[in-house]
């Protein structure tokens, strides 16, 4: 199976000299009242998968735009390869979009909608027929050419579209939340694709969407977007082990707060933190903790059984309403008597290094 862990590959971005594929400088998109981006700052180096993460109305679609050429920007610039785009329409720019809805051509064949985009730009019979073949087997629907679109699956569908945009041999190619209408398994499976065409191809993937998850396992480096702002830039790892905000802490996987009077109980200072619930553990009544440990004690308020893991609300003695979230890895036998434990009085542990200042 693909390797799909983003953080054990070199990322393209390290050491590179050469411009970079994309370039958005001091970027604003206003609609009216509604400021869909505010001075967005970002570089996307060229053979990188970047993704732009964050919730509905963040403005993720409209940066993709921006870059597209379907919009300009109403201030600030963007630029390809180090040359300013900014004014140059869609079919200018080395650049080709995969949509969410797929908005493929019912009435034409799978071949006949990959070769579309060759035949409006006057490409020749034979370089289309080849072409077309070549794309088709890059995402492995060699053999479906001469059906139409409603006698494929969705995740089927969802290949045609990326082999539409393939087929022109894009520089960059923007998708904007491809996998969003398809099952889990079928995403989890287009994911390890999709990474797979995006490595052996060596194409600069912008990929966005609002699945936290999708965009850590995939990515070389991610922006999450917040409200038409950049709140966090950087390595999967690195937003997750080191959110940048509140936002990113909470957006990106499950975070516990921690502040006022119960930060100063628990790590002896007001100062808001966050800490991962799987960086926590229960104290069994022999354990010490290390010296370096954050402790408290408390009460098993509700668990919930996740099937490789179970998920425990803790409420902290002493702390007001503080309550904490500890994960716990269902490693033995007895994780079924985990549910067992509701009510009972407890310690927790953690290594008080894992608190991130807020
Ligand atoms: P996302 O893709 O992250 O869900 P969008 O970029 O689509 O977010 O939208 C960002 C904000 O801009 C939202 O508040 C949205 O309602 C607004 N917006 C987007 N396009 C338009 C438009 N054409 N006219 C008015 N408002 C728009
Ligand atoms: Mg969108």
């Amino acid at each position: 199976m693909p390797d799909v862990s983003a953080t054990a590959e070199r990322s393209p971005a390290e050491g590179a000299t050469a411009a970079p594929a994309v370039e958005i400088r001091g970027a604003s998109k206003r609609y009216g009242e509604v400021t869909a981006l505010e001075e967005l700052d970002l570089k996307i180096e060229q053979g990188e998968f970047f993704s732009l993460l964050g919730p509905s109305g963040s403005g993720k679609t409209t940066a993709l735009r921006l870059i597209a050429g379907f919009e300009t920007p109403t201030t600030g610039r963007v630029f390809l390869l180090g040359q300013d785009v900014t004014g140059l329409p869609p079919y200018d720019r080395d650049v080709n979009t995969v949509f969410q809805d797929y908005a493929l051509f019912p009435h034409m064949t799978v071949a006949a909608n990959v070769e579309y985009g060759l035949m409006v730009k006057k490409v020749s019979a034979r370089d289309r027929r080849d072409r077309v073949a070549d794309a088709l087997r890059m995402v492995r629907l060699e053999a479906y050419g001469k059906r139409k679109p409603a006698e494929l699956s969705g995740g089927q569908r969802q290949r045609v579209a990326l082999a539409r945009a393939l087929v022109n041999r894009p520089g960059v190619l923007l998708l904007d939340e491809p996998l969003g209408a398809l099952d889990l398994k079928l995403r989890q499976q287009m994911q390890i694709e999709l990474k797979a065409i995006q490595r052996d191809l060596g194409l600069t993937f912008i990929y966005v969407t609002h699945d936290q998850e999708e965009a850590l396992t995939m990515s070389h480096r991610l922006a999450v977007l917040n409200d038409g702002r950049i709140e966090q830039v950087g390595p999967p790892a690195d937003v997750y082990e080191r959110p940048a905000s509140r936002f990113v802490a909470g957006f990106v996987g499950t975070s516990n707060l921690v502040e006022g009077a119960a930060a100063e109980k628990i790590a002896g200072s007001e100062e808001p933190f966050t800490i991962r619930p799987e960086k926590m553990r229960f104290l069994l009544e022999a354990d010490l903790p290390a010296p370096d440990d954050c402790v408290v004690s408390g009460r098993i308020e509700e668990v919930i059984y996740l099937g490789s893991s179970t998920r425990f609300l803790v409420s902290v003695d002493g702390a007001g309403d503080q309550t904490l979230i500890v994960n716990e890895q269902n490693r033995g036998l007895r994780s079924p008597e985990a549910l067992d434990v509701l009510g009972r009085r407890v310690r927790i542990a953690w290594d008080r290094r894992n608190n991130r200042p807020v």
